[in-house]
């Protein structure tokens, strides 16, 4: 089975609209697709509805990616399989993109001082629809010639602590996990090797993610090197989690592809392994 429990879409920083993001699951020939926007389940719906009408089958999974504060450390928190009409869900989701709108004002502010003057316009702009992110913030940056390309905005101000960056309000790891427990969804640690943390802070990471009731971590995602890929997967053993599998997808491009190089080892327990597609998705 071909899966990928990671993506996102134009509903916050991704590319693509839910439609194209499913019309390319079924070009990449995926069985299983979860779509897990920054902080809001707004594409789901659309896409649900679009891949009702298609003849190709394709189980799509409802998901989120809710952004959490752990140690002054931006933690990504994946909820899988949940109920994304959950009206508490939805109040609690909409709480974040205060928290962003809030932060993209205060962003905009320092930018300002730091000689770049309406920016948040640019942003805003760029989101269109989505959730606003730093991503469209550094979009925005290049396009004006502030900053050489994506990464150096964040290197230059929007990273931890340079000159744009503001302290995000996000939940604690715990009340995330509360939220998508509570919408009938499994909590997944998003990429673990992503946070520059040490060994020793990981393992802190993912023992704690583990006494607060998650249930799984990301074990492989595509570029992680193998090395690593035979850690985490050693660490999710170690601490009881379920393993879990997604590219991360935002965007077509040369390294990232829905889908992709996502193996994992076989003696792992998928923390899909005791959902059941529905069967008109398998049929
Ligand atoms: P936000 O959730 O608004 O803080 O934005 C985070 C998003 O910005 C992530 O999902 C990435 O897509 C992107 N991002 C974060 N840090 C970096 C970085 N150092 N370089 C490039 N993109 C980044
Ligand atoms: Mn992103
Ligand atoms: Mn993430
Ligand atoms: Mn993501």
């Amino acid at each position: 089975m071909k899966i990928d429990l990671h993506s996102h879409t134009h509903h916050s920083d991704g590319a693509l609209s839910p439609r194209e993001l499913v019309d390319r699951a079924h070009n990449m020939q995926l069985d299983a697709l979860a779509i897990t926007d920054h902080d809001t389940v707004a594409a789901i719906e659309e896409a649900k509805v679009y891949q009702q009408t298609q003849k190709r089958p394709l189980w799509l999974i409802p998901g989120v990616e809710i952004s959490t504060r752990w140690h002054g450390f931006d933690i990504h928190v994946l909820g899988l399989n949940l109920n994304h009409q959950d009206p508490k869900l939805l109040e609690r989701l909409a709480g974040q993109s205060e928290a962003r709108e809030k932060r993209a004002q205060e962003m905009a502010e320092k930018l300002a001082k730091a000689g770049v003057e309406g920016i948040y316009a640019d942003a805003k702009a760029l989101a269109g629809v989505g959730q606003l992110t730093r991503s469209h913030f550094a979009r925005a940056l290049v396009k004006r010639g502030a900053v050489k390309d994506h990464e150096d905005a964040f290197r230059k101000y929007l990273g931890k602590d340079k000159r744009a960056f503001v302290k995000p309000q996000w939940p604690e790891i715990p009340d995330a996990i509360q939220w998508i427990q509570e919408a009938g969804g499994k909590a997944v640690l998003a990429h673990p090797a992503r946070y520059d943390l040490s060994a020793k802070w990981l393992r802190r990471l993912l023992v704690f993610f583990a006494e607060s009731g998650g249930h799984g971590m990301e074990v492989t995602h595509p570029q992680l090197a193998p090395d690593m890929k035979r850690q985490l997967a050693s660490y999710a053993k170690e601490y009881g989690l379920q393993a879990s599998v997604g590219s991360d997808f935002h965007f077509p491009g040369r390294w990232t592809e829905l889908g992709r190089n996502l193996q994992m080892d076989p003696e792992l327990v998928p923390v899909w392994q005791s959902w059941s597609a529905p069967a008109s998705a398998t049929e």
